[in-house]
């Protein structure tokens, strides 16, 4: 994208969770029941709304977050670790009746994980957090939004989005139960699931590049104008009004999948914020998700700019 200005910033919003990852990693994960001595503990930054705004900022972005956290020490943790990548925390809400949103996720040796989310404050993002941060949202040139913060405010965002022209990104994860509600998908210009959320919204099993398009297309009769299928290693499958088909991914060294489709999420809206083609904003955002496999960590595994560049450029 090197046609593309560097001293122009992309304007991104981004409207979702913010946790503190609590992290224990031990030999085998325990029995109901047992206690075990485990091998490490870390506290991170969490949740894909707080991971997708620091991947977006890491990129050079400019990025208006708007999202909940607690009055505990969790969330002064989680502000340290916002302003660290430089999120500036003007529509960051305190909310005294909620704790910080937080995931316990244990780790065992072979890298098999089980995971526990208490929602906490991020239940509590509203449409009059988003009305309060709706002239930085107006002039949006995309938004990303995700599923672990109340519809009714990502409806109001991508409203506000849309209509300023901006693209609107919906990444459906984790995959309601219930549904993405209709109003929602119908300001959608990209959804953006995995293919277990791919499958669980299609209920097409997704294992070739045939049944990702079936379910693409399928994703798209339910009104998001755009569907890309995230596949991991196996690259992606597309289907927008301009264009369906298959990207590989890029061949780099995997040591740690966490955040990959966060940071894809980031590539993908910097791309087309900066006024990139699907195309290219496809490949980019590819580039950055391969970045980030190959180190440990959720935000923090983000790409650089040259980083996702070179990767874009030189390949691997
Ligand atoms: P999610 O994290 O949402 O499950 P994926 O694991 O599919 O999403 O990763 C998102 C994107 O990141 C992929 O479409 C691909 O472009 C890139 N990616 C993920 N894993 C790898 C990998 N092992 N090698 C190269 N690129 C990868």
């Amino acid at each position: 994208m090197s046609h593309h200005p560097k001293d122009i910033l992309a304007r991104i919003a981004v409207v979702g969770s913010i946790n503190i990852d609590i992290a224990v990693r031990s030999a085998r994960l325990p029995k109901p029941g047992e206690t075990l001595h485990g091998d490490s503990f870390a506290l991170s930054l969490g949740g894909k709304g707080a991971n997708q705004a620091a991947a977006s900022a890491r990129l050079g972005a400019d990025v208006t977050f708007v999202g909940r956290i607690g009055t505990d020490m969790f969330g002064d943790l989680a502000r340290q670790e916002l302003a660290r990548f430089g999120l500036e925390p003007a529509f960051i809400t305190s909310d005294p009746g909620a704790g910080t949103g937080i995931a316990t996720i244990g780790i065992d040796a072979a890298g098999e994980n089980a995971i526990t989310i208490v929602s906490g404050a991020n239940a509590h993002v509203s449409v009059a957090d988003v009305h309060a941060a709706a002239y930085r949202l107006s002039g949006a040139r995309a938004l990303l939004l995700q599923c672990e913060t109340p519809f009714a405010a990502s409806i109001e965002a991508a409203g506000l989005v849309r209509a300023s022209g901006g693209v609107v990104i919906l990444d459906p994860a984790p995959a309601p139960r219930e549904g993405i509600p209709k109003e929602l998908l119908a300001l959608v210009d990209l959804l953006t699931p995995n293919e277990s959320e791919a499958m669980a919204l299609t209920g097409i099993t997704v294992n070739s590049r045939e049944s990702g398009l079936a379910a693409a297309r399928k994703l798209r009769e339910t009104g998001a104008r755009g569907v890309i299928i995230k596949l991991g290693a196996a690259g992606l499958i597309y289907a927008t009004p301009e264009a369906a088909g298959f990207l590989p991914a890029f061949n780099v060294n995997a040591v740690d999948t966490v955040a990959a489709g966060d940071c894809f999420n980031a590539g993908l809206a910097v791309a087309l914020g900066e006024g990139a083609r699907i195309s290219a904003a496809l490949c980019f955002a590819a580039a950055c998700g391969a970045v980030a496999v190959t180190r440990a960590g959720a935000a923090d595994s983000a790409p650089t700019r040259p980083e996702a560049e070179a990767l874009v450029s030189h390949g691997a």
